[in-house]
């Protein structure tokens, strides 16, 4: 990576943070010609995407998979687990593999595009130029007409108790446990909490969640929650109690031991606490520049990226939902795009598909049935189980459903949801249709390859059909004060 030859160089941009958002943003100037600076606090560039989140994740999930056999387990009536007793060399070895690929393909893209790299832990002294210190060396600084911040986000502490390495970790300090556990309790019940409890129980660990919502992943449909429990219940034996508190947790025997506020005790080799994310803004003098900052400190920003201060931008988990590193890219892209008066990229498309890696996986696009109830929109629904999916027969995959929402009368289609294998793949043919603004009939038009997953969204169209057909057989026998009561029935 290219240093910058001087201190008191001056850039048209200065990015902080080399995470999803800080490389696409910095790349996205450079390209259009911008000199620009990329500061950067850890060793390697890549952020929560690659080194603590998304990747590590992802690739961990795939390891659990494979070497327990859970893809074919019962398939084909032997046993295909890889490994009886898999060390955490043995499930750490790929993760660290796929890292490093990512270490190197940022480090091309970064050199490719002749951006300056500077390492070390940058803060505002004022509104165009931040210091940069690094330990043993002298402080730098470095001065800009425009800055992005994309600092990015870290694991909430937890409350009235505290880490402590290799018992009770966060999503980051997971990544170094010394040995894999045989029982695990997972205090929350989001995406992270729920990515981790299936990747865990996969490798045979006894897992039990605790959340204190009522519902696994509460931002999604409840059909979707309870379709996800019911497979982690039933095929991972993750034993799941909702609604519920901690009252203490207790560090002080041989194992972690967590009662809840109705008296239950749980115990287990070790605690994953997964309760949400804040930003990482302290530290950055953003504030006293007037730039705004809210309580869980996210920054604040406009459609444009813009924080409160015009030159300073901020992107991806730094200023909150999605905190996705699809999203966080392109948020930067855009920031830097309005920055420079560029006319390539405006707004990050409103169709983003999200995925969440559980096992089974689960992926949305679009609208879903509670936010169109919520808003008094009609719609209805086409549903079908991969279960007569020939595919989905072929990979022992029957337990997951496609589901598509689409307005009665148009039949656009609104939103698409998918539980099982390949769902956060599968997603993107509903999210492109979403975009492209296409109804039911592309599906129904459509042909297919056979077998494939994919056909699942023709049949879940003409479920989508049959429905509406009822919906009109029993709005002719209906008075009009009803039809109008049936609004998104
Ligand atoms: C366990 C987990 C799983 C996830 N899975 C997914 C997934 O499957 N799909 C998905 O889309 N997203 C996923 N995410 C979210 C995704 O990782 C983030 O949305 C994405 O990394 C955000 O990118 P960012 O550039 O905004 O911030 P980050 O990736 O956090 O990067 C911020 C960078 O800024 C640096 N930095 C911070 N402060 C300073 C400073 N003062 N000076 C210099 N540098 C600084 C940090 O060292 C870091 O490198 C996951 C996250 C976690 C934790």
């Amino acid at each position: 990576m290219t240093a910058p030859s001087s201190d008191s160089e001056h850039y048209d941009l200065v990015v902080i943070g080399a995470g999803p958002a800080g490389e696409k943003g910095a790349a996205q100037a450079a390209y259009f010609g911008k000199r620009v600076c990329l500061i950067e606090r850890a060793p390697k560039p890549g952020g929560a995407a690659v080194n603590t989140g998304t990747i590590p994740s992802k690739t961990l999930r795939e390891t659990a998979l494979y070497f327990s056999g859970f893809r074919h387990r019962g398939l084909y009536g032997v046993d295909l687990r890889v490994k009886q007793d898999i060390t955490i060399a043995d499930f750490m070895r790929r993760e660290r593999e796929v890292i490093e690929t990512e270490w190197g393909l940022i480090a091309e893209n970064i050199d490719r595009h002749r951006i300056d790299c500077v390492q070390g832990t940058a803060r505002f002294v004022d509104a165009h130029t931040v210091e940069v210190t690094r330990y043993g060396q002298e402080p730098r600084h470095i001065t800009a007409d425009v800055f992005l911040v994309a600092t990015g986000a870290r694991p909430m502490p937890p409350v009235g108790f505290a880490l402590q390495e290799d018992v009770v970790v966060d999503s980051e300090s997971l990544l170094t446990i010394q040995k894999i556990p045989s029982s695990m309790i997972v205090v929350g019940g989001g995406v992270i909490g729920c990515e981790y409890a299936c990747i865990f129980a996969a490798l045979g660990v006894r897992v039990t969640i605790i959340n204190e919502r009522g519902r696994l992943l509460s931002h999604l449909d409840p059909d979707v929650s309870d379709a996800l429990r019911q497979s982690m219940t039933a095929r991972l034996n993750i034993t799941v109690y909702g609604n519920a508190e901690i009252h203490s947790v207790d560090l002080g025997g041989a194992r972690p031991q967590v009662t809840l506020g109705d008296g239950t005790l749980i115990s287990a080799d070790l605690v994953l606490v997964a309760t949400g994310r804040m930003g990482s803004s302290a530290g950055l003098g953003l504030e006293k520049l007037g730039v705004r900052v809210n309580s869980r400190s996210f920054v604040q920003v406009d459609s444009n990226y813009r924080t409160t201060v015009p030159h300073i931008y901020a992107a991806g988990d730094l200023i909150g939902f999605p905190a996705l590193a699809s999203a966080s890219m392109e948020q930067a892209r855009v920031a830097v795009c309005h920055a420079f008066d560029l006319k390539y990229k405006r707004a990050v498309s409103g169709v983003l598909p999200y995925g969440v890696w559980t096992i089974p996986e689960v992926a949305t696009v679009g609208e879903s049935e509670e936010s169109l109830l919520a808003r008094g929109v009609p719609f209805e629904t086409g549903r079908t189980s991969f279960r007569r999916n020939a595919r989905g027969e072929i990979l022992g995959e029957v337990d997951g459903y496609l589901k598509l929402i689409f307005h009665p009368d148009s039949q656009r289609v609104l939103g698409a949801t998918i539980v099982g294998e390949g769902a956060c793949e599968l997603i993107h043919i509903g999210m492109t249709v979403i975009a492209l603004e296409g109804t039911l009939d592309f599906f129904i038009q459509a042909a297919f390859g056979f077998p494939s997953m994919s056909d699942a969204y023709k049949y879940a169209a003409y479920d989508g059909l049959q429905q509406l057909e009822r919906r009109r057989a029993r709005a002719a026998k209906q008075s009009p004060a009803e039809r109008d009561a049936a609004v998104g029935d």
